[in-house]
């Protein structure tokens, strides 16, 4: 069956792209031998002067390429092949004897995009859901039909570049005003306004427009060689600075759009062609397509059992109006949540009020939300000193002390008010949430939703499940994580859950080496180069070191001297430094908390004082990373995890383990089992007691097993 359906009238085909039995149209071979059918009976159909390309699903246009397609190329040869595959496609609907009017209302990315750009006009339609974006470089590749050609002949070289080197969606109002679509229309008018085009470009009523647009000063400096020259230079030395080398395909798209500058047209594109091939066969490209499969995989798993039915939840209860709670009741109404907030003075429900409309306020600021949605969202946040409201909450988050007596408190009280059947969701970072549902009626409605700060920005969200959590009580709480736009795995209940286990042995050994008398810029630089968006030491500072000294008090408990904090945090913390929040950390801070240098005074703090060493980088990398690797290993070993996927996807979601390298535990296969125990039992021998293989890798080494499939899908 076609994907694709024509209907002529009056000289104009409206060509529907409707993939059956897929929820988003993408292309693949089958799609372009459609087209392919669809461009030859146009050719011979002298009737029709235009034609529309529209899609049929509700809120995505073309969502871009199969990405089930690229694990099929067989070489970068190959890849580059399809590549000018699709470069032919797209020149016919470019240079056709009929002229094609892109209709894109809903997602236009990759693939879709690029095919919008070869058409001769496009129309958006006026929704939140037309998103245009080039996101190849997010999947290690470089666009390969066309897009590193046509984009900048369209909007110009400044536009295109942030877009294909981001990947970022552009809405379409900001569509409009770059050039990247000629027009926006209401979508109810979309066809009509199309079809109505189409045969204005058929009659010669209206102009292609393949001329690009751009304002004037860009356009100056990019019309001459010179300008054009200092746009790349510039470009080249912020992607370098900000990969730091680790994204190789940032570097081939800017040299592809450049080939498309210095020489000829087919150059261009043949240049495209070659590196679109080559990025495909990376291993960075490699773990970010896996990184891409296994976001698929965890958005359809409900956590349990799959004929488990979530509640839908419109209303929720917070306790703690504080810094977390707050978050919490910000990202809720922006999802049209209702939220009672409850604190014990009325000062504190005050001061997470403001928080609450601080972070909404910022969105209108940017222009994210209309004035009427800020306003709606602002007022679905109530607040409260006492329970009043809380009797038709299905589900009431804490966010109160970290301190198991209040915890109980509250928890006791809420019982009291709360309808029956009630969730009860803890946003503890160190307690054990069996701990927490000691003081339950009902254990069973008790659970952790482990936010992370600043809870809006931060995409993870660890659901924690005890042996007496209810089914229905996970997955109601990740479809509400879900809802809240995070990406949830579900773990079980133990020290540290998942994400603050892996962390406690990388921040130690950071800690350690700070004992041994390494430099603290030299810790940082060395975790950024390996490509970790923050250094430990800095994130130390962030995180307060009064919250990671407790996170370490609990899991050196739990472990013993295997994840034993350093004595260089235990004695900055005893100095009354608490990181940025107090201005006194690791690092200098000014009055508005902007952090600048080392703080070399900290220095006479540490066990070696003032002397210092410089340190080796990949020492220092390989102390901190394995220890993580190792200890993720641990938590696939106990149970802890559900799958290998969610180890790599919480590590990479909820601490920015570099997403090059797919997550500890890709990195185990990407080492190799028998390798990493090898390193480990080194490493072991000079730092005893911290570094022995977890059993697992050990069991892995010996019967030469990886984590994850060698061929087809990686997950
Ligand atoms: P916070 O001190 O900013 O806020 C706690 C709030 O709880 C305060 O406003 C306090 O007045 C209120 N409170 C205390 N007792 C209460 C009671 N009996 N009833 C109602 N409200 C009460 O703390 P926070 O940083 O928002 O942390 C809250 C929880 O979230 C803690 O359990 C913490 O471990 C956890 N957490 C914090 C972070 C983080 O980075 N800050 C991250 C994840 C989880």
């Amino acid at each position: 069956m076609s994907a694709l359906s024509v209907a002529i009238a009056d000289g104009v085909a409206v060509v529907t792209f409707d993939l059956p039995g897929e929820p988003v149209n993408k292309f693949s071979k089958a799609v372009i031998a459609d087209f392919v059918a669809v461009f030859d009976r146009l050719e011979r159909d002298s009737s029709v002067v235009g034609a529309v390309l529209i899609s049929g699903k509700p809120d995505t246009f073309i969502a871009g390429a199969d990405i089930d397609q690229f694990l099929e190329f067989t070489s970068a040869a190959d890849a580059a092949a399809q590549s000018a595959e699709g470069h032919r496609l797209m020149d016919r609907l470019e240079h056709g004897r009929v002229p094609w009017v892109a209709a894109i209302n809903g997602a236009c990315l990759g693939g879709g995009l690029e095919a919008s750009l070869a058409c001769a006009y496009r129309i958006a339609g006026d929704s939140p859901k037309t998103m245009l974006a080039l996101p190849e470089v997010q999947l290690g590749l470089i666009p390969g039909a066309g897009g590193t050609q046509r984009l900048p002949r369209t909007v110009g070289l400044q536009v295109a570049l942030d877009m294909i080197l981001t990947g970022k969606n552009v809405r379409a109002r900001k569509a409009l005003q770059s050039g990247l679509v000629d027009e926006m229309v209401h979508p109810s008018i979309l066809r009509e306004v199309a079809v109505r085009r189409a045969r204005e470009l058929g009659t010669g009523a209206l102009a292609r427009t393949r001329e690009r647009k751009s304002d004037a000063k860009g356009a100056l400096l990019e019309n001459n060689p010179v300008g054009r020259a200092v746009v790349f230079r510039q470009a080249r030395e912020m992607t370098l600075k900000k990969s730091r080398g680790h994204y190789p395909a940032l570097l081939a798209a800017l040299e592809a759009v450049g080939a498309g500058f210095h020489g000829s047209v087919a150059d261009g594109f043949a240049v495209e062609a070659r590196l679109f091939g080559e990025m495909a066969f990376t291993a960075v490209s490699k773990q970010l397509i896996f990184l891409f499969y296994a976001t698929t995989a965890l958005k359809k798993d409900a956590g349990v059992a799959a004929d488990v039915v979530p509640a839908k939840i419109g209303r929720i209860g917070i306790l703690g109006t504080g810094f977390m709670g707050a978050g919490i009741a910000a990202v809720s109404a922006m999802q049209g949540v209702s939220v009672r907030f409850k604190d014990t003075t009325h000062a504190a429900v005050g001061k997470g009020l403001l928080a609450v409309r601080d972070v909404l306020k910022d969105r209108l600021s940017k222009k994210q939300v209309t004035r009427q949605q800020f306003e709606d969202q602002l007022s679905l946040v109530s607040g409260t000193v006492d329970y009043t409201g809380f009797s038709n909450i299905p589900l009431l988050i804490e966010a109160v002390f970290e301190d198991l007596a209040v915890k109980h408190a509250v928890l006791r009280q809420a019982e009291e008010v709360l309808p029956p059947g009630a969730i009860f969701a803890t946003n503890t970072s160190t307690i054990p949430i069996h701990k927490v549902a000691a003081a339950s009626r009902d254990a069973s409605r008790v659970v952790g939703m482990h936010f992370f700060s600043p809870v809006h920005k931060m995409p993870l969200l660890e659901v924690i499940v005890t042996p007496q959590t209810a089914p229905d009580v996970v997955a109601t709480t990740v479809a509400f994580g879900r809802k809240l736009g995070k990406t949830v795995i579900v773990v079980n209940d133990a020290p540290g859950f998942y994400v603050n286990r892996i962390l406690a042995p990388y921040i130690n050994e950071a800690g350690t080496l700070l004992d041994e008398g390494v430099r603290i810029e030299a810790i940082d630089t060395a975790m950024l180069d390996y490509g970790f968006p923050v250094g430990p030491v800095t994130l130390l500072d962030e995180v307060g070191l009064d919250v990671a000294g407790k996170s370490g008090g609990v899991m050196a408990a739990a472990f013993g001297d295997r994840l034993q904090p350093s004595a260089t945090l235990g004695k900055v913390l005893a100095a009354g430094r608490l990181g940025r929040k107090g201005k006194r950390g690791f690092y200098l801070y000014d009055e508005k908390g902007k952090k600048g240098g080392v703080d070399e005074s900290v220095y006479a703090l540490m066990p070696t004082g003032t002397t210092r060493v410089a340190g080796n980088t990949a020492e220092i990398q390989e102390r901190l990373s394995l220890a993580m690797v190792n200890e993720a290993v641990r938590c696939v070993e106990e149970g802890i995890l559900r799958a290998p996927r969610d180890g790599d996807i919480g590590a990479v979601f909820g601490i920015g383990f570099p997403p090059f390298r797919g997550g500890p535990l890709r990195v185990v296969d990407t080492i190799g089992a028998a390798e990493l125990v090898r390193r480990l039992e080194a490493l072991n021998a000079k730092h005893p007691g911290r570094f022995e293989p977890a059993k697992l890798l050990r069991d892995m080494a010996q019967s030469n097993k990886t984590f994850y499939p060698t061929t087809g899908k990686p997950v």
